[in-house]
């Protein structure tokens, strides 16, 4: 195990952003955790939204108060390779796990768990990949409530897959599910929070001219003259990059000059991705509007969700999709599907559009709905950053997660 390096976060920054009440329901709560410690455990320090969120929340527990760690499972490929099928499986599509792969996962797991060594108050476990680990973790801290944060679309896993997941589920005290729909594991307790943005991190703080200038020459040759579409997701089969790249030939069938930005990463934990970007790079570059950029810095992916016109997100499968709320906060409407915790975000008509997962036709009319109707999207964009204000900002999530973290350890908040 290892602990990715954080910086200092403090909680008096998020004043600017969230409501008095919201701040002092937090700190209260973090009294009552004054004297715990807290473990965070999952298997990538970069790349993909659950990365994301312990970068913010692990420094502002310790802010607070809460004396909280995060460790990172140290991996090679195999593992990964049968958590990627596990995770593909529990979203409904995964390679059968072999006897080989299981024993991969298992020794992988009982080598990390063996490595911790403090102790701590409560462990919480993130996704499938750490589950393996905790039958280990709850006989060396049988008083510590386990707590299991899924982030996966659970709405119809292969059976196989939900089966070894149940199998390695049963010290867990207490599940948290990102929608009602992902609760398939039977657990003591379940708790259904939504995920949330930190408005504070470099991808999500407020630009001033001359950074986004500057941003705008970075993205060259991809032109802010014309209009842009962006889609920001990792190359994975179910955020459907050819999906949107049909939703964009066929906007661009109307609006002169669309530009298509897919922008993407690969999450350390995720070996599909360098084939599928190959795969969409192909596709692209018969287009030179089409531009496929990979590994862009937190401040140009900031820049790009503003500068653009409209953001897309056409999964097919979705656990929750920060993006969306990323490219809200910032005012731009999104054309997003149906798919996973999307339509907890977009307000179909008032802050984007919603289409069916499939529905590729369907995005890309609703693409030239936005392009062509520059006063809707400024109104799309003005209701976008009000609904991520109320509903899916940090100290929102980290406040109900923390209620949970205080009701499993018996403290009154
Ligand atoms: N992300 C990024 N660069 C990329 C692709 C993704 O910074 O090239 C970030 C994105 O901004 C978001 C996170 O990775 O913060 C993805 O989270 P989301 O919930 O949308 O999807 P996940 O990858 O967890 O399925």
């Amino acid at each position: 195990m290892h602990a990715p390096s954080l910086s200092d976060r403090s909680i008096e920054a998020y004043d600017a952003v969230t409501d008095r009440d919201r701040l002092e329901r937090l700190r209260s709560l973090a009294d009552a955790l004054a004297d715990v410690r807290i473990l965070h455990v999952n298997s990538t320090a970069t790349g993909g939204g659950v990365a994301e969120l312990l970068r913010s929340i692990v420094p502002v527990c310790n802010d607070l108060g809460v004396d909280t760690d995060w460790l990172v499972m140290d991996a090679d490929d195999d593992f990964f390779a049968v958590t990627k099928a596990m995770h593909n499986g529990l979203q409904g599509s995964g390679e059968p796990l072999t006897e080989e792969m299981k024993a991969t996962y298992h020794e992988v797991s009982a080598r990390n768990a063996t490595e911790i060594e403090a102790d701590y108050d409560l462990v919480v476990a993130h996704d499938p990949q750490p589950l393996g680990m905790l039958e280990r973790l709850a006989e060396r801290l049988p008083e510590a409530p386990i707590v299991w944060r899924c982030h996966v679309d659970l709405t119809e896993p292969v059976d196989e897959h939900l089966a070894f997941v149940s199998a390695n589920a049963d010290p867990i005290d207490h599940a948290i599910f990102s929608r009602s729909a992902y609760a398939a594991i039977d657990t003591p307790k379940t708790s259904i929070v939504h995920p949330s943005i930190d408005p504070l991190t470099e991808k999500n703080r407020s630009l001033d001219e001359g950074e986004l200038a500057a941003e705008r020459d970075r993205l060259d040759p991809l032109s802010f003259d014309a209009p842009v579409v962006t889609q920001v997701s990792r190359f994975d089969p179910w955020k459907d990059q050819f999906g949107t790249l049909e939703a964009y030939r066929r906007a661009r069938e109307t609006v002169t000059g669309l530009q298509l930005a897919l922008v993407g990463g690969m999450a350390g934990d995720d070996p599909e991705g360098l084939e599928l970007y190959e795969q969409v790079a192909g596709e692209a570059v018969e287009d030179p509007d089409v531009h496929v950029l990979t590994d862009l810095p937190d401040t140009t992916v900031n820049a790009l969700q503003r500068l653009s016109d409209v953001v897309v997100q056409k999964s097919l499968r979705e656990g929750f999709g920060l993006v969306v709320s990323e490219a809200l906060w910032k005012r731009t409407p999104v054309v997003g599907s149906t798919a996973g915790g999307i339509p907890l975000q977009i307000v179909d008509g008032h802050n984007g559009y919603l289409v069916e997962p499939d529905d590729a036709t369907g995005a890309g009319d609703r693409l030239v709905d936005l392009l062509e109707h520059e006063e809707r999207r400024r109104r799309f964009g003005e209701s976008a950053r009000e609904h991520v204000r109320e509903r899916f900002l940090l100290p929102r999530q980290l406040a109900d997660l923390l209620e949970i973290f205080a009701d499993e350890l018996g403290l009154e908040s």
